[in-house]
Formats: C-alpha cells, sequence, structure tokens
C-alpha cells in the first residue's frame, strides 16, 4: 500500500472501531449485542484480558456477574438512551406511561415523537394533523378569522378534536388545565436531555417527565426553538372563544395561560 492508502486504511479503522464502541454493550466490539458479547464478559470474568476496556458494562469498575445481568438487559430491552441514562425512562420503549402520583399519569414523550427530548408534531388547538402554514386562514375550526371561531365545548379531551386522543387511542388524551395545574405542584427544573433545552418535572413518588422547548409554529415558520416550550391542555379559555389553555414556559419558569387556538403547540399526552 501507498503510505497516503495506508494512512486512510488506519484512519478508518480508528473511526469504525470509535464508532463500535459508543455502542454500550458491545463488548467485543462487533457492532451488535448480542450472546457472543455475554460470552466476552465470561471470559473477562474468567481471567481473559482482551475487552478488559469494554467488558465492565455497567461501569462500576469491576468486571463481574452484574455485568452479565447488565448485557441481558440490554439484549432484552436495547441499548439505553439519554431517557433511560437520565432516569425518566426504564428502557428505551417509548412511549411509556410515567406515574407523576398526585399529578396523573402522563406520556414520556410528545404527540408525534418516539423519545422524550424529540419535539414531535405542532398542532393548532383542536386539529389533528399539522399543516404547512399556522394562521387564522388555515385553522378549521373557524371561518377565517378569530373571531369566527367554532365551539368545540369547554373541554375537547377524548373527543374526535383531541389530537392525543385520535393519534394513539386507547385511554390516552389531552390534559386538561386542572392535570397540568396539578403537574406544575411538582418540583421543576430547566434543564436538558440529549443537548435538548426543556422542563422537568420530578414528582413525589420520583416519577419524573420532561417536557423539550419545542417552541411553536405560526405563519410558515417555527419559533423559539430550545427558547420556550408550548403545550396545549383540552380546555377551551373560558374568556376568549379564540384562545385555549396552553402550558408555557422558557428558562425563566413557566405559566397556564390562554392563548389563541391557531397557533402550532406541542402536546403531552395523559392517560388514566
Ligand atoms: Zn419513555
Amino acid at each position: 500500500m501507498k503510505p497516503s492508502r495506508l494512512f486512510f486504511f488506519f484512519a478508518f479503522m480508528a473511526f469504525s472501531l470509535s464508532l463500535s464502541a459508543q455502542k454500550k454493550g458491545d463488548v467485543n466490539l462487533d457492532k451488535e449485542v448480542d450472546i457472543s458479547d455475554v460470552v466476552a464478559v465470561i471470559n473477562s470474568i474468567a481471567g481473559s484480558t482482551t475487552y478488559k476496556t469494554t467488558a465492565d458494562v455497567n461501569g462500576d469498575n469491576t468486571i463481574d456477574i452484574s455485568d452479565v445481568v447488565a448485557i441481558i438487559n440490554i439484549i432484552a430491552n436495547g441499548s439505553p438512551d439519554e431517557a433511560v441514562v437520565a432516569g425518566l425512562c426504564p428502557d428505551v420503549h417509548h412511549p411509556h406511561i410515567i406515574d407523576m402520583g398526585e399529578a396523573g399519569k402522563w406520556s414520556c414523550c410528545n404527540v408525534g415523537a418516539s423519545a422524550p427530548w424529540e419535539y414531535g408534531g405542532y398542532y393548532a388547538w383542536g386539529e389533528t394533523e399539522e399543516k404547512t402554514t399556522y394562521n387564522w386562514g388555515s385553522y378549521i375550526h373557524c371561518d377565517g378569522s378569530s373571531s369566527t371561531c367554532h365551539n368545540l365545548g369547554s373541554d375537547i379531551a377524548g373527543t374526535q378534536y383531541d389530537v392525543a386522543h385520535v393519534k394513539w387511542g386507547g385511554k390516552w388524551r389531552m390534559p386538561s388545565f386542572d392535570q397540568i395545574k396539578l403537574l406544575l405542584n411538582c418540583t421543576k427544573e430547566w434543564t436538558n436531555v440529549n443537548g435538548i433545552n426543556g422542563r422537568k418535572f420530578t414528582a413525589p413518588n420520583g416519577g419524573s417527565i420532561f417536557l423539550p422547548a419545542a417552541g411553536n409554529r405560526w405563519a410558515d415558520g417555527t419559533y423559539d426553538v430550545g427558547r420556550y416550550g408550548n403545550y396545549w391542555s383540552s380546555t377551551q379559555y373560558p374568556d376568549f372563544s379564540y384562545s385555549a389553555y396552553y402550558h408555557g414556559f422558557g428558562s425563566g419558569g413557566g405559566s397556564l395561560n390562554g392563548y389563541y387556538r391557531s397557533y402550532g403547540h406541542s402536546v403531552r399526552p395523559v392517560t388514566e
């Protein structure tokens, strides 16, 4: 091989190794987490030094039977993601039902998301599909202006206007004003998961959920991503037919207030 080709060969090997080393539980660095890794851990316990850097699967600085258990858990449940590492979820099979005690049972992720830190979809209040343009002209529950909003009832939870109910089925639904109010009684923290900013709620029973700061959609744009979160409730704002209650937050705190129904906001479902 020419020296230059040799360089690329080693660069490629180093790159491949760094990729495979990132997969937790891939003890023998073959890019799969499977029974061969269990064997590699057992060989390490028996004295083999071949995989001494990766056989400490649970990171407790010893290679023993607990690493065999850890790797079997990974095979059964998948490699842990940032939500598992952060203590939000038991495994990578989202969405989970998170028991928040007095605040009820919440999903670990948004409608349209497949992990707690993903933004998911943006929905105008009472609509069940995303769209390219969010304004009064495109809002299907009015006749072209904020003064012509249709009355969808005081609470749309569980109805054909509830995107959580329509998309997820079962007993999933949008949270009501009262349910969000109970959530706001939990310990609140502006933090990040997997590099995404958001607000974490921790209940006295230890349950916690993370709401990513997904911003909002208006006209053809998406605004305040990473700076603010805006989450719809199922509850119509009583004094204004063109508004509904939503939970808005940023690094400085949050509130439960009314906002224009035609904006695209996030939805975090609850269940019974
Ligand atoms: Zn989860």
